[in-house]
């Protein structure tokens, strides 16, 4: 490891990972730094990513597919199914990942274009040039030393510290760090191809419970809620425990993990002078279903691009960086944060009995032309006891 660096990316998650092999194959000198023993572990996620989304950043291997996905359910309170058949189902299908040798084989990558790779190796706080941030004091196995760099990268994931360390509220509020448990459960009957989602206020409130195939007979199964609605008998694992109880009760867990959420708004910026955030770290983790892997490496590049041109034009302030902040509120990507943040405010407000009617009349509609538009204004049409809820989501996500 050297102490000067054109970028330091702080994470060895899927934001680190594509922001330090995207900026290393455009030339620049990369340090990638990972606080873990390992890449990609202990995995704290349920490994779901649609598709396209996936292909867009790197071809499938089965050495990190643990199943492909064709189908996804959505099952209401009282028991209705959604089914979602693979033409309509979007992103809710493709693959569940191995993310052990999946985020391996990204910093690998990163590595293979020329990046410094560090594990074991944590930021602990920022190096301060004229008020600017140009680098980081690290410490490696007790010893500390300082790394400069144009710019930092801040893909710390959902614990991050360096953008507040910077002075950046990364505030997630509490109501919005959804809190998760989830168990690799094996010994249990599944459709290994479909993923499900079960949706309640008994099963999981302000959440969701879902069904992640790996394999033939196993799966990843957990739970997400809002800490609002944790209390005695009523956490993530006694909910999980009891769904598993009721749904699947030949499953044995081999693996049991917790972790949080963020199902807020990104923030407010995600730039400063040399400081750029990604992934979870910047709160881009879809706020209606958790996902966060593909919003990870697509900003994770995007940042990493903006990075290599301000450095080479000898620029990296907040205003020059900010070509990545606005890039990505202007992306689809962007786009589908803030709609669904108001779609999950809406849902979450829902009871059993709501949510029980739309499950019900959507699994009535003919689902040719799926947008979650066409969706609503058909629920609109069928469901006039919830016309002015429905009217005001659909006018809000226009
Ligand atoms: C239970 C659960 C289920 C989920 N399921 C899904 C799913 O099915 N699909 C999906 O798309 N998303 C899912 N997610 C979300 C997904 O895991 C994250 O959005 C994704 O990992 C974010 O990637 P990242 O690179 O931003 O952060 P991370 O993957 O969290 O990586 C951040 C890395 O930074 C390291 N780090 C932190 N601080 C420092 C420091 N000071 N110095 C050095 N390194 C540091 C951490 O150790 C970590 O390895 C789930 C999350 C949870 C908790």
């Amino acid at each position: 490891m050297r102490s000067e660096y054109d970028l330091l990316v702080i994470g060895g998650g899927p934001g680190g990972a594509i922001a330090a092999k995207t900026a290393a194959e455009k030339g620049l000198n990369v340090c990638l730094i990972e606080k873990r023993p390992a890449i990609g572990a202990p995995v704290r996620c349920a490994e779901g990513i649609g598709r396209e989304l996936l292909e867009e950043f790197i071809e499938p291997d089965e050495r990190w597919i643990s199943s492909e996905i064709d189908g996804a359910k959505i099952i209401a309170p009282n028991g209705t199914a959604l089914v979602l058949e693979p033409q309509m189902a979007g992103n809710e299908v493709g693959y569940i990942l191995d993310r052990k040798v999946f985020d391996r084989e990204l910093v690998w990558q990163a590595a293979e274009a020329g990046s410094d790779v560090m594990v074991k190796t944590r930021a602990i706080s920022p190096l301060m040039k004229n008020g600017k941030v140009g680098g980081a004091h690290l410490e490696f196995c007790g010893i500390q030393r300082d790394v400069r760099a144009e710019v930092v990268i801040a893909a710390d994931g959902v614990e991050s510290k360096f953008a507040r360390w910077c002075g950046i509220d990364t505030t997630i509020p509490y109501r919005e760090l959804a809190t998760c448990a989830q168990y690799l459960l094996t010994n249990i009957d599944i459709e290994p191809r479909t993923t499900i989602f079960y949706l309640g206020n008994r099963i999981a409130p302000e959440g969701y419970v879902w069904v992640f195939p790996k394999g033939e007979r196993s799966a990843n199964v957990g739970i997400g809620i809002s800490p609002a609605d944790c209390g005695p008998g009523q956490r993530p694992r006694d909910l999980l425990d009891a769904f598993v109880k009721s749904n699947l009760p030949t499953g044995r867990p081999i693996e049991c993990v917790v972790g949080g959420v963020p199902v807020c708004e990104p923030l407010k910026s995600t730039v400063s002078d040399g400081l750029m955030i990604v992934g979870d770290a910047a709160r881009v983790s879809d706020p209606l279903t958790g996902g966060g892997i593909y919003n990870a490496m697509f900003t994770g590049k995007l940042a990493a691009e903006v990075a290599s041109e301000c450095i080479s034009r000898g620029d990296c302030s907040q205003k020059a960086l900010e070509k990545y902040d606005s890039g990505w509120r202007d992306s689809r990507m962007g786009k589908a944060l803030a709609r669904n943040y108001r779609i999950k405010e809406f849902f979450i407000k829902l009871s059993d009995e709501k949510l029980n009617l739309l499950v019900e009349s959507a699994a009535k509609i003919n689902l040719k032309e799926f947008s979650t538009l066409t969706l609503i204004k058909e629920l609109i049409v069928r469901n006039p006891s919830l016309l002015l809820e429905l009217k005001s989501l659909r006018d809000s996500i226009r």
